[in-house]
């Protein structure tokens, strides 16, 4: 039919959403009004991060439970192996598969004295990203996902340390890599020319994050080394106070940009949500996705 022929001119684009563990009851509250509105999305699945050195354990558990509990949605739990023995990791990571979890994204973590630091592992821990994948595997079949840096680990000597690490982490199980935020994609585009040079298959997913507050997610870039092009800037420049035109504005960066990459062959999104759903809601509804079904919130209320 027509129809079915346009369906299939079409690649399917899929998205996941990223969460992180609420430290108050209003932040609990604004998280699940977010997991509500973004869930009839139907994303691949969603993930909850760890606080720096574990400092989230428990909070992660709990959303990630809650998540499973509570939603049609899989949920995958983020975790590092700093700062911890691997008998402490296992014990987290038994406790998540006893719960019925099957996706970790697994990450090394920051350094323990704090970013700018020299990392350095936990004498009985997981020594690597790596490591923690292969253990990860030993305890359960796990989905397990991983990082990866289109302008390098900002701890990085070169981009072939960077893939030796990668590649280190899909021997060892991993089947995912989900990318730092970006804002040029050429970025992104060049380190994907790397990555398929090296033999490495998995998908690289892009990580996006909405500017909803350009002086916020201007201050994440420069941490974590993803370059924030003046023309980006530019476009935010003078909004400071004017929060509303600013939603707008970056609704309309992260479609050109989201757009760009589907142009280029990308399928897959993954999207740092900071616990909001407007714009993710808006830039999801630009690549097509639009409510699979009512939520059951919706349904209910
Ligand atoms: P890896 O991928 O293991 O390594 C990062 C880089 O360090 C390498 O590319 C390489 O440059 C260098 N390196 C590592 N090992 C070696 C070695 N043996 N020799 C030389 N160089 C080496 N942090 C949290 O605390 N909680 C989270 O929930 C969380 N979620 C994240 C999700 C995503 C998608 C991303 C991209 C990052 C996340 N982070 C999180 C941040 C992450 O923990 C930090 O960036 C950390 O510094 C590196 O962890 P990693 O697993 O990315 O490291």
């Amino acid at each position: 039919t027509e129809a079915g022929t346009q369906r299939r001119a079409h690649a399917p684009i899929s998205v996941s959403f990223e969460f992180f563990p609420p430290k108050t009851d209003a932040m609990e509250a604004s998280l699940w009004q977010a997991i509500r509105k973004l869930e009839p999305l139907a994303p691949e699945f969603v993930s909850v991060t760890y606080g720096a050195g574990g400092s989230t354990r428990e909070r992660t558990h709990s959303t990630v439970s809650r998540i499973l509990a509570e939603t049609s949605l899989k949920p995958a739990a983020h975790l590092t192996c700093v700062a911890a023995t691997k008998d402490e990791v296992d014990a987290v990571v038994r406790d998540y598969w006893d719960a019925g979890v099957r996706h970790i994204v697994a990450l090394r973590g920051d350094p323990p004295a704090g970013a700018g630091t020299a990392y350095a592992a936990h004498p009985g821990g997981y020594q690597s990203s790596a490591d923690l994948v292969a253990g990860l595997k030993t305890i359960g079949d796990f989905e397990v996902s991983v990082s990866a840096y289109p302008e390098k680990h900002p701890e990085s000597g070169s981009f072939d340390v960077d893939l030796d690490v990668l590649q280190a982490k899909v021997d060892a199980g991993a089947t995912r890599a989900i990318t730092q935020f970006f804002f040029d994609n050429d970025h992104y585009w060049r380190y994907l020319d790397r990555v398929r040079a090296r033999g490495i298959n998995i998908p690289i997913v892009p990580g996006q994050i909405p500017i909803h507050n350009f002086k916020q997610i201007a201050g994440f870039a420069a941490r974590c080394g993803a370059t924030m092009p003046a023309s980006t800037a530019a476009r935010f420049e003078g909004l400071a106070d004017d929060p509303e035109t600013t939603q707008l504005v970056a609704a309309a960066v992260a479609a050109e940009q989201v757009r760009d990459l589907v142009k280029g062959g990308v399928t897959e999104f993954h999207f740092y949500t900071l616990n909001r759903a407007p714009l993710v809601n808006a830039i999801c509804h630009t690549l097509g996705i639009k409510p699979h079904a009512p939520a059951a919130s919706a349904v209910n209320a």
